[in-house]
């Protein structure tokens, strides 16, 4: 591997790099199958309020792999975006959760649930996304009131204005936006306030050292502290245990995501945890 290499040896090429490259390619491929195929499935991990009721879910893609089973979105979103497949992909996604949030309109107890949709910065700032967009909302006649779409910090490191047009033309019609894994990215606080955010997304590195590191309490603490004084709701995500809840509870913030309350499963798992059955 290039970094067991000595320090001041420039290191261009060895085999290890040759076997990821091989391997990139080859998912690559294998990715442009899945789109044809679709091997996607789609997965909703409940979000919960003070009282542990499910008042929401993520929805988060998986990838049924024919010969390596579930691969991880760590893993083939990074490729999705480097190939530009995130544009078709992203718009199955969108159009799996509309059509799913239309369904739970139907039906007395799921009627208000919301659903949060990640959008990667490339599909948003894409020339293209408010059409994809608009031809989702007039197939699925989904209720935009009860969508979220999480954007991360990256998004408003450039053209910020141009990604600012885009929400508000969203915001609109409905939608509403969540500021995902909030202070990991390399942006500055000043954006915040001018931007049309509904939510700040604590993200879970954070949430689980929240006990064990000062340093990451107190940037917990200044994040709820921020939401609060600009109007905005904030959820913590990554939440494991009940100490980290209690926590959370006791500075104030009131929504969680996280294992502790379930792990991304089925739209079916979803309704038989919210309907008690
Ligand atoms: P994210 O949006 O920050 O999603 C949260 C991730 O944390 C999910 O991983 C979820 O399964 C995991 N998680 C939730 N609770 C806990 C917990 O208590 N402990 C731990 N250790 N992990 C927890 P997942 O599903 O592997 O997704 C990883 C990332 O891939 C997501 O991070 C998101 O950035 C991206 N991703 C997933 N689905 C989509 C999608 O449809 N579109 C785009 N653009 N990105 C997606
Ligand atoms: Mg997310
Ligand atoms: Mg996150
Ligand atoms: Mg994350």
């Amino acid at each position: 591997q290039a970094k067991n290499s000595s320090r001041h040896r420039v290191c261009f090429f060895d085999p290890s790099m040759q076997a990821t490259l091989l391997a990139h390619v080859k998912l690559e491929a294998d990715l442009r199958q899945a789109q044809v195929d679709q091997q996607w499935q789609l997965y909703y991990q409940p979000q919960v309020n003070h009282c542990g009721a499910i008042t929401g879910v993520e929805a988060l893609l998986r990838w049924q792999h024919p010969e390596r089973g579930m691969v991880s979105p760590g893993e083939f979103i990074p490729l999705l975006e480097n190939s530009g497949l995130i544009n078709d992909v992203g718009e199955w996604v969108l159009e799996e959760a509309c059509n799913q949030l239309a369904r739970w309109a139907q039906r007395p107890q799921l009627n208000e649930l919301t659903i949060s949709v990640n959008i990667s910065p490339l599909q948003f700032r894409d020339e293209g996304f408010l059409n994809r967009v608009e031809g989702v909302f007039t197939r699925t006649q989904a209720p935009l009131c009860r969508l979220k779409l999480e954007v991360t910090e990256s998004l408003f490191v450039e053209a910020r204005d141009e990604a600012r047009e885009k929400m508000l033309a969203l915001k609109a019609q409905g939608v509403r936006f969540s500021l995902d894994d909030f202070g990991t990215g390399y942006s500055s606080l000043a954006y915040l306030a001018h931007l049309p955010l509904d939510q700040l997304k604590i993200d879970q590195a954070f949430v689980q050292q929240v006990l064990e590191s000062k340093a990451n309490a107190a940037i917990v603490e200044s994040t709820i502290a921020l939401a609060e004084s600009l109007n905005l709701e904030v959820i913590a995500e990554g939440v494991e245990n009940e100490a980290q809840q209690a926590w959370l509870l006791a500075h104030d913030c009131n929504a969680f995501q996280g294992y502790l309350f379930g792990r991304p499963a089925t739209a079916n798992a979803i309704e038989q945890l919210v309907l008690g059955d």
